[in-house]
């Protein structure tokens, strides 16, 4: 790879340098004549719900963009064997019939700098009750300086400043002087199997930009997700002999409050480590779907619940489960009667969390191009949320920079974005474009 080869960065770090105040400033000016019509990209990418299964209408839009900008296409549906052979692979619970990533590349004429992967995910989580939204979520309309809808945030603003900034590199006059993948894959939502995908497909660069929503600043270390499918089975009984039954409901809560436990423990130990230490709660088991049950009047037989549990960087996904199966264990002897089950299978994420090594040249670079766009310094942080990014830093060992607007109540609802915060981010990576990948006078 290039990354390996001195003379490639030596010739970037000249072309970043060579990036002078005119150029910089060409490239700035071009994101704000082309800002406009970017928010329309945006809104129209915003009204395609591309919800889990349902992708493709926003992936036909992405591919669409892709190839107005010359790229090379490569759009392929999801392959669950192959993914399944991957160590960071989460559970396929569901059919990927029709679901694709789409990938589009870049290649220049000659290459001078080091190559990039833009990637991020077309996928979004469901809207929740809509009469708890001010407006229709997919209705992507702008107020007082907000761009509205479900994925405005996370992440179909980012998708549109990764088009839109290396526009915005070509219409000041230069082409990027390496190649550059950019990415809009599915499944981030869910397992991280879209963007384990392109990985497998052999896409790699020297180094990761994802515009996640994440504050304007960048991601330092984040947590690892498992999702499970709980099941607490009893016995069924009409309720005159209620107690001769076992309630299946009733124990799932009991259930429950011991995986609580767990949780606790875990955020007890949060002092031994290190970009987690400052957070009050940074492991957070979620239950985010229950049901069981047949009947008013039957006692339950059944109780199923969806779990969601972090885990801290340096604990694998293996050690983790393992750990929450012998808290299910406790419970299920807790519960006290052989009547009562207690099991657990994987549904989705089954991943490790990481922290970002501090001081590459990639990190350094975003520095400036932040601080160019912004007037201040970039911050970074720690996440207690899932990121894609974990499989290119500890599968790939890129440094992967997880950089992007600031949002509100992404997976909430009324979700939306800072459209000041985005048209900075997206002039911070423009530069970042020129500056990483170096640039050539556009032939
Ligand atoms: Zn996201």
């Amino acid at each position: 790879m290039p990354s390996a080869d001195p003379t490639s960065s030596t010739l970037a770090d000249a072309g970043a340098a060579a990036l002078d105040e005119t150029a910089r400033r060409a490239i700035l000016d071009a994101v704000d004549a082309a800002f406009d019509r970017q928010l329309a990209f945006t809104q129209e990418l915003i009204r395609e719900p591309s919800l889990r299964g349902r992708e493709a209408g926003a992936q036909d839009l992405m591919e669409r963009a892709m190839a107005e900008r010359g790229l090379e296409l490569d759009r392929w549906q999801l392959d669950p064997e192959e993914i399944g052979t991957h160590v960071g692979a989460g559970a396929v619970a569901i059919s990927y019939e029709g679901m694709t990533n789409v990938v589009g590349s870049y290649e220049p004429a000659e290459t001078l700098g080091r190559s990039l992967i833009l990637n991020g995910h077309v996928d979004v989580v469901p809207d929740g009750p809509h009469e708890q939204w001010a407006r229709n979520p997919w209705d992507a309309h702008i107020e007082d300086g907000w761009l509205y809808g479900r994925g405005s945030g996370d992440m179909k603003a980012g998708l549109g400043a990764m088009l839109f900034a290396f526009d915005a590199v070509r219409a000041a006059g230069f082409d990027p002087a390496a190649r550059i993948h950019f990415q809009s894959v599915v499944e981030e939502e869910s397992t991280g199997n879209g963007t384990l995908a392109a990985i497998q497909r052999g896409y790699t660069a020297d180094a990761v930009l994802i515009p996640e929503p994440e504050e304007d600043m960048l991601v330092r270390a984040n947590v690892g997700v498992i999702w499970a499918k709980v099941r607490v089975g009893g016995t069924p009984t009409h309720v005159r002999e209620m107690t001769s039954g076992f309630n299946a409901i009733d124990a799932a809560i009991a259930v429950v409050a011991q995986l609580r436990v767990l949780e606790a423990e875990w955020n007890a130990e949060r002092s031994r480590h290190p970009h987690f230490e400052h957070l009050d709660h940074p492991i957070n088991f979620n239950i985010g779907q229950i049901s069981g049950g047949d009947w008013p009047s039957s006692v339950p037989a059944w109780c199923e619940f969806e779990l969601r549990a972090a885990l801290y960087p340096g604990m694998t996904a293996d050690e983790a489960w393992a750990r929450i199966l012998e808290q299910l264990a406790i419970a299920e002897a807790a519960l006290g009667t052989a009547d009562a089950t207690v099991t657990a299978e994987k549904t989705g994420f089954y991943a490790e969390g990481y922290v970002l090594e501090e001081g590459s040249d990639a990190e350094r670079l975003l520095g400036e191009t932040h601080e160019a766009a912004f007037g201040s310094p970039l911050d970074s942080f720690t996440t207690p949320g899932y990121i894609d990014s974990r499989l290119f830093v500890l599968y790939e060992g890129l440094p992967t920079l997880v950089y992007g607007p600031k949002t509100e109540q992404i997976h909430g609802y009324d979700e939306r974005t800072s459209i000041d915060s985005l048209r900075r981010v997206t002039k911070s990576i423009a530069l970042f474009i020129a500056g990483w990948c170096g640039v050539t006078p556009r032939g």
